[in-house]
């Protein structure tokens, strides 16, 4: 990868191989769309314009949905022209102008969700709460090697990094008691997980291949799939998941480009049974990203996302094999990422073990589930060519009491 006629720290955040794409202002002006690079934000819509690049009206609006609709020939369009710029000196001079102090941003929802769904792709995930919640049946559910398990969830409460959360009030069923009581969650919890992004549609009727899934998923972030166990315990059988998650998700505001990625794909974890062919293609769309969790600044965990059973491109595969239509902006995430060790899990009720086995922090206090003021912070990185790493920044949040 050739050096930047800009100064970036070889072991900047955001160097040449990542240049994630997100939507920003400065002092409460218009929101434009950036690049992140080194320690400054490229004004992409403002660069693309002065120089008459043909995707200018792509990235000139207010946020991502016009590039991700204009599909991988623009996508990888616009990443070669901003490796150009921003490595041959002969474009310094015009791109310099364009380049803001990252410090002095603020990071928006970079597009407008259009259908969100989560899945539940970790086998050790779905193992555990498979034993904390059943413990009298055997933890995988018979369909769950067969398909990739979801549900549809709430895009309206889908925020930026951030965002504070307010603790959410709901039904819940302690186990002593035969009826259920109201009040603030008791039980308050996280998911880390890892969303994707599509850019290019597909009509209802018709149906994504595995193979094809670069050429409608534009990117890549982090999701915080906030879960209030106490309500969700109550509430989902036998239709799933709905209040205790539908309260708020937040997402990280930097989308990494799929195209960044090439160098993290990996082999995905053997499939036994073997899939049926229309969840078959290629098996190296497993991705190699290794999340941190932090809960008050200290790290808790740390999910490997290469050992996920069912991949993106599966899930893609899947939600579409019934002629469900693809819109742009629709996000789906992964589900909750955990390893096989008791540090590489992604959500307290696995860490804590459904609350059995508290936490001690560095303060010296314990925690079970998230406490008024927590304040929870996932990042990740990525291997990326010749050495290089994909950081994909963080998505944080702090808990207010219930109001
Ligand atoms: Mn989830």
């Amino acid at each position: 990868m050739p050096d930047s006629w800009l100064d970036i720290a070889p072991d900047a955040q955001f160097g040449l191989a990542t240049l994630p794409y997100g939507v920003y202002t400065v002092d409460g002006g218009e929101p434009r769309v950036g690049v992140a690079v080194g320690d400054h934000v490229l004004d992409l819509g403002a660069v693309a314009r002065a120089q008459d690049a043909p995707f200018a009206d792509a990235v000139g609006g207010p946020n991502l949905d016009a590039l991700l609709a204009a599909g991988r020939p623009v996508w990888d369009a616009v990443r070669r022209s901003l490796t150009t710029w921003l490595t041959d000196p002969a474009h310094e001079e015009t791109v310099r102008p364009h380049l803001v102090d990252r410090a002095s941003v603020r990071l928006h929802l970079p597009f407008t969700v259009a259908d969100y769904v989560d899945f539940y792709a970790s086998e050790h995930h779905a193992t555990n709460v498979g034993r904390i919640f059943r413990p009298d049946q055997e933890p995988l559910t018979p369909n769950w090697k067969h398909l990739p398990i979801g549900y549809h969830g709430r895009s309206g409460t889908i925020v930026a990094s951030g965002t504070d959360i307010a603790r959410p009030s709901g039904q819940r069923r302690p186990p002593t008691d035969a009826t259920p009581t109201f009040g603030p969650s008791v039980r308050l919890d996280i998911e880390a997980e890892v969303g994707f992004v599509v850019g290019t549609s597909s009509p209802m009727g018709g149906r994504v291949a595995v193979d094809d899934f670069a050429d409608h998923v534009f990117g890549v972030f982090l999701l915080n799939d906030w879960s209030s166990r106490d309500l969700q315990a109550w509430e989902y059988v036998p239709l799933g998941p709905f209040l205790g998650k539908s309260f708020a998700t937040s997402v990280s505001p930097w989308i990494v480009p799929v195209a960044a990625l090439e160098a993290a794909r990996v082999e995905q974890p053997a499939q036994d049974p073997e899939p049926l062919p229309y969840l078959a293609g290629s098996r190296s769309w497993g991705l190699d990203l290794r999340l941190e969790v932090r809960l008050n600044g200290h790290v808790v965990s740390r999910p490997p996302f290469a050992l996920m059973y069912w991949t993106a491109a599966q899930q893609l595969a899947h939600m579409t094999v019934n002629g469900a239509s693809l819109r742009t902006g629709d996000v789906f995430a992964s589900g909750t990422v955990s390893g096989p060790e008791v540090a590489q899990r992604g959500c307290l009720l696995e860490l804590t073990w459904s609350g059995k086995e508290p936490l001690t922090l560095p303060d010296g206090t314990e925690r079970t589930f998230l406490e008024d003021g927590d304040e929870v912070t996932i990042t990740a990185t990525a291997p990326g060519p010749d050495g290089t790493r994909v950081d994909f920044g963080e998505v944080t949040g702090r808990i207010l009491p219930a109001t």
